[in-house]
């Protein structure tokens, strides 16, 4: 067993989690008399909404991604540990560690975030991988970029290719920012690289189950997303819902559609965290498998267990915050507070949700942005896209990264050139066999 208790005196916060909710959380206990070990089985923070610029080749992993231990270096109260969270007693007040450590604690801060949800049909994500990690990004960029490889080889080769299809998943956010930038990569990137094959000829078709995309957001900026994704040569299906997916295809009830590489933008759930600490303890759980917490962030009968960000269910006004980066930025900040008020014996301070705005980007310079704050405003457009490019750089964690980003993008935007279109690991392309012969004579 390690030894957990160097400074016996000072109460122990262990925090599970190295993203939004948890980096936040760690440095908000900076000034308090706490221990802190901040556990997260990567090495890395990931800044989330930029991996959709990852995997389409804009950007690179390290631009996005930043040690957790770099982050923490400066504070003397908090030590990091990669290990994963298997097992929770509260009883014992002891977290278990794969590795087969376990870890006493005082407090425990459970911010291990979201994971897909293929609702019950998980054969499908290996013909659809979901987007949440580098390693995601990185597959994803591998699959997209491969597919263009593999047509022009296909062209040298045979004198024919298939028409390239593109299907994404799901019409939030990540969604519309993934069709978004494969028309991007294709007509504006590709076709000035590749001289058998004409990658701007490709298509994309993004297919959400609801009536509109970019549901949370108001109807006319729906409306203004879905009018630009389809200027963009996206086609948008809204109301129809995927019932099967295979190698190279996708169907819509009966209707088969050829798909080279299939995106899944659809469904999250809870880290699976939720569900291991509602088998122990019977704390309530939402249908996502989040955990249900109040006004000072943990479930009811579990004062000194808080769960934050994304694995969290609290409500604001009889609705549910929403799992973005704010509100699990906040909800980090309001863990200090909270502390320090048990530190002082004063009561907790009720956490509440600052909303200032979701933004939302659809290819190069375009986005949607409902602002809530400092003032009340939708917009779209450039002066979005402005907006988007600001508030990004500016909650990216680390000056380099930065300054990384920044210079990428200038230079991307300007030279329509894209220096990370590197497709790493395996040559094939799941499904591709099935594709070509599919769509033969039909190209
Ligand atoms: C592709 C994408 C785009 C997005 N775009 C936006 C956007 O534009 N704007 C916005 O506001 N929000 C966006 N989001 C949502 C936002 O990123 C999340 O709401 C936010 O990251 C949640 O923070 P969190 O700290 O709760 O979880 P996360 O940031 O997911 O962090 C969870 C951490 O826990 C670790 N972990 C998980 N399980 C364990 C375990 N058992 N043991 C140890 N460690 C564990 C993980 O490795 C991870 O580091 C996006 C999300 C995605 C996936």
């Amino acid at each position: 067993m390690l030894d957990t208790n160097p400074i016996p005196k000072r109460p122990r916060v262990i925090i599970v989690g190295g993203g939004f909710a948890g980096v936040n959380a760690a440095k908000s206990l900076a000034e308090l008399p706490v221990e802190i070990t901040l556990i997260d089985r990567r090495n890395h923070h990931t800044f989330q909404p930029l991996l959709y610029q990852v995997a389409l080749a804009v950007l690179s992993p390290a631009d996005i991604a930043q040690p957790i231990r770099g982050i923490l270096r400066k504070q003397k109260n908090a030590r990091v540990l990669m290990d994963e969270l298997v097992g929770i007693d509260t009883a014992a007040h002891q977290v278990e560690l794969a590795t087969g450590a376990c870890l006493d604690f005082d407090y425990l801060v459970l911010a291990t975030g979201a994971t897909h949800s293929y609702f019950g049909k998980d054969e499908w994500a290996k013909f659809a991988p979901g987007l949440k990690t580098i390693e995601d990004a990185t597959e994803i960029r591998r699959r997209v970029l491969l597919a263009f490889e593999l047509a022009e080889r296909q062209m040298i080769e045979k004198g024919w290719h298939p028409q390239l299809n593109f299907v994404v998943i799901g019409g939030g956010p990540t969604g519309v920012e993934l069709a978004g930038a494969i028309c991007d990569i294709a007509q504006l990137y590709m076709k000035r690289d590749f001289r058998q094959i004409d990658p701007s000829r490709s298509k994309v078709m993004l297919i959400e189950g609801s009536p509109r995309v970019l549901g949370a957001y108001p109807a006319v900026l729906s409306a203004k997303a879905e009018k630009e994704l389809t200027r963009l040569g996206v086609l948008v299906r809204t109301g129809v819902h995927v019932t099967d997916i295979g190698p190279g295809w996708v169907k819509i009830g009966d209707q088969q559609i050829d798909s080279v590489v299939t995106l899944w933008a659809a469904g999250v759930q809870a880290s699976p965290v939720g569900k291991m600490l509602g088998a122990t303890t019977g704390v309530k759980l939402d249908n996502r498998g989040c955990v249900i917490v109040n006004q000072t962030l943990h479930p009811p009968e579990l004062p000194n267990i808080f769960v934050l960000g994304d694995l969290a269910h609290y409500e604001e006004n009889g609705k549910r915050v929403p799992g973005v980066a704010q509100p699990a930025m906040q909800m980090g900040d309001h863990i200090g507070k909270i502390i320090a008020a048990d530190l002082t014996s004063r009561p907790r301070p009720p956490f509440h949700y600052f909303n200032k705005g979701d933004l939302a980007t659809i290819g190069r310079m375009d986005a949607v942005a409902n602002i809530s704050w400092p003032f009340h405003a939708k917009l779209s457009g450039f002066v979005a896209w402005v907006t988007w490019l600001v508030v990004h750089i500016f909650f990216l964690v680390g000056f380099r990264n930065r300054l990384a980003v920044f210079a990428t993008w200038v230079w991307t935007y300007m030279t329509f050139t894209r220096s990370a279109r590197l497709i790493t690991g395996d040559q094939s392309l799941i499904g591709w066999t099935e594709y070509k012969a599919n769509l033969k004579g039909k190209s």
